[in-house]
């Protein structure tokens, strides 16, 4: 129904009796309004509002029901309850129209207090999607500076002096862009994420980085997996990016550790994979990986 015939409707039902119980024009913006044009029925929480092909128009597919209806012989309806109670915005709920008539026909299984319970968390439900929202923005903007400059690491590490520059984006060591990272996530009370940067940073720095300085000439490190592992947590778990995001990240990463293997191996260098155990070795004094 749109708003005006549905206007229309509220005159002619008022001049055949309902006596104004019929919900006003306010009334009706605040309901569908307060709850975003989403239904209130926690199962369902369809939006309904959608674009009109084809115009600058849209459909709208829901409506501002009566939890005690307005006529005799609707829904839940209560005689001893005044024209003003019934037209007031407590009375009403917004539904699609689906659910308003689910909701109208079954009318036994639906009590009042069923319907007050929806409207109340739907309200809900909707201001948690703003700050949700917001909040999921900001720490992705947060964590995307981080999640670059691991994007940027080697996957394979080589040895020499040119190390420590496979360590850094944009001129800044990585160290230092994890640690500003973490930081912010801190003050901007993200703890737990702010946590995962710090174990991933310390990794990079007490696992792997002794591993790179020790190794031999011809050795090139090979820390895919655990780099293809802690990206996974920023994106996914952090960022809440899309599994299929994640996975496309993989393919193209795949393919330039391909062909970044393909040209040291040919140089004749060797590619040594990392795991954790190797890195207790060295501690432990050990100078060479084993190969
Ligand atoms: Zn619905």
């Amino acid at each position: 129904m749109t708003e005006s015939t549905e206007l229309r409707w509220h005159g002619r039902m008022n001049q055949r009796g309902r006596g104004g119980r019929e919900f006003d024009r306010e009334t009706i913006r605040k309901l569908r309004e307060r709850v975003a044009y989403i239904c209130s029925y926690p199962y369902c929480r369809r939006l309904t509002v959608h674009l009109q092909t084809g115009t600058d128009d849209v459909v709208r597919t829901g409506e501002a029901a009566h939890i005690l209806g307005a006529a005799p012989g609707s829904a839940r309806y209560d005689p001893g309850m005044s024209n003003e109670e019934c037209r007031s915005f407590r009375n009403g709920i917004w539904l699609c129209n689906i659910c308003a008539r689910k909701v109208d026909v079954d009318w036994r299984k639906y009590e009042p207090d069923v319907l007050r319970r929806w409207k109340e968390d739907t309200e809900v439900y909707v201001e948690s999607l703003s700050t949700q929202d917001s909040r999921l923005r900001q720490l992705r903007a947060l964590v995307a500076p981080t999640l670059s400059a691991l994007r940027y690491l080697t996957a394979l590490p080589g040895p020499g002096p040119n190390l420590d520059q496979t360590y850094s984006a944009g001129g800044l060591p990585i160290s230092r862009i994890f640690l500003e990272g973490e930081q912010l996530l801190f003050e901007n009370s993200f703890e737990r994420e702010a946590g995962t940067v710090l174990e991933i940073a310390d990794e990079l720095e007490y696992s792997i980085r002794p591993v790179c300085r020790r190794l031999m000439d011809p050795q090139y490190l090979d820390i895919s997996c655990w780099k293809n592992d802690v990206v996974k947590k920023l994106m996914i778990d952090v960022m809440q990016f899309s599994q299929q995001a994640y996975e496309r990240y993989l393919r193209r990463e795949a393919q330039l550790v391909k062909a970044f293997r393909q040209n040291v191996e040919e140089r004749g260098y060797m590619v040594v994979p990392f795991n954790f155990e190797r890195v207790s070795l060295f501690r432990d004094g050990w100078s060479e990986p084993n190969r």
